[in-house]
């Protein structure tokens, strides 16, 4: 299928390089049609991101650390300045300290849990309410999370209580602005090799895990959870908000 997003225009946040999961999905988005903006946080990704831009023949690019709301605006109103309008926003922006990606939850420090939850989930509800005042037509707004956020997986610690409270915050969120025809999911990859996932300690043990025990028995890759954010932004999914869409193999349903 091609033309799924043609004559929309999206925001894709959260794109670093080409292992990106934000990348898949801003290529994918391209080649269905989509206009695209995209940022990046500091001046290290920035040569990167102009790189990746060009290669889809021009993007809207620009810098937003979302701890930073004056930083946050500016980007929504470059938006606003350049396309006058957004249908689909792409929320994929975590961080945790490496030390509370290792070792028990219980010694999460205050800092660590508070910059987890900022970076993690915040930026995502305002992000949003910027995103929906450009939402004229409806709309989509998405977020990635893992099955962290549901259920216990070692070292993930204080980034699963970030997503339990992304997912939360996805269906708070659906219920506020369904009314304005603006959609808002979450998508729940399987473990991907990217930088954010290098700082979680034995990373390699939940792909392994995925390989083994997963009813596909392998691992999902970037442009598999592009697809499915795809569709998510696409007419074909008018009726679906409120989600947790995973995209991980089937790996969510086993016990053992
Ligand atoms: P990535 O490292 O490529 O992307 C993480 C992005 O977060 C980077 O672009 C980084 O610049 C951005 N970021 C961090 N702090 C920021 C800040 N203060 N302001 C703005 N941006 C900031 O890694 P990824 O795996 O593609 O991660 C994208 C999303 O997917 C994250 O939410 C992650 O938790 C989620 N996810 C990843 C996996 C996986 O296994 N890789 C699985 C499920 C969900």
């Amino acid at each position: 299928m091609s033309g799924l997003l043609a004559g929309k225009t999206a925001l894709v946040m959260g794109a670093r390089n080409k292992w990106s999961i934000a990348w898949a999905i801003a290529q994918a988005y391209s080649a269905q049609g989509a206009k695209l903006a995209l940022t990046y946080q500091g001046d290290r990704e920035e040569k990167p991101v102009n790189e990746l831009a060009e290669s889809l023949g021009g993007a809207l690019v620009m810098n937003c650390d979302v701890t930073d709301s004056a930083q946050v605006e500016a980007v929504f109103a470059q938006i606003r300045s350049e396309y006058g309008r957004l249908d689909a926003m792409v929320h994929a922006i975590a961080y945790a300290k490496r030390e509370d990606l290792t070792g028990t939850f219980l010694d999460t420090s205050r800092d660590g849990f508070l910059l987890a939850m900022d970076v993690s989930v915040y930026s995502l509800v305002e992000t949003a309410k910027h995103a929906a005042a450009l939402m004229t037509d409806g709309g989509s707004i998405q977020t990635l999370t893992y099955l962290g956020g549901e259920r216990v997986v070692p070292n993930y610690n204080v980034m699963g209580v970030a997503k339990a409270a992304l997912q939360a915050s996805v269906r708070y969120l659906a219920a506020d602005l369904g009314p304005k025809n603006i959609r808002v999911n979450a998508l729940s990859a399987g473990p991907i090799k990217t930088m954010a996932a290098r700082g979680i300690s034995d990373f390699d043990i939940m792909l392994h895990a995925v390989e083994e025990r997963s009813p596909l028995r392998r691992n999902v890759t970037q442009q598999e959870v592009a697809n499915a954010s795809v569709f998510l932004a696409s007419d074909l999914a008018s009726a679906v908000t409120g989600e947790t869409f995973h995209v991980d193999c089937g790996y969510h349903i086993t016990a053992l």
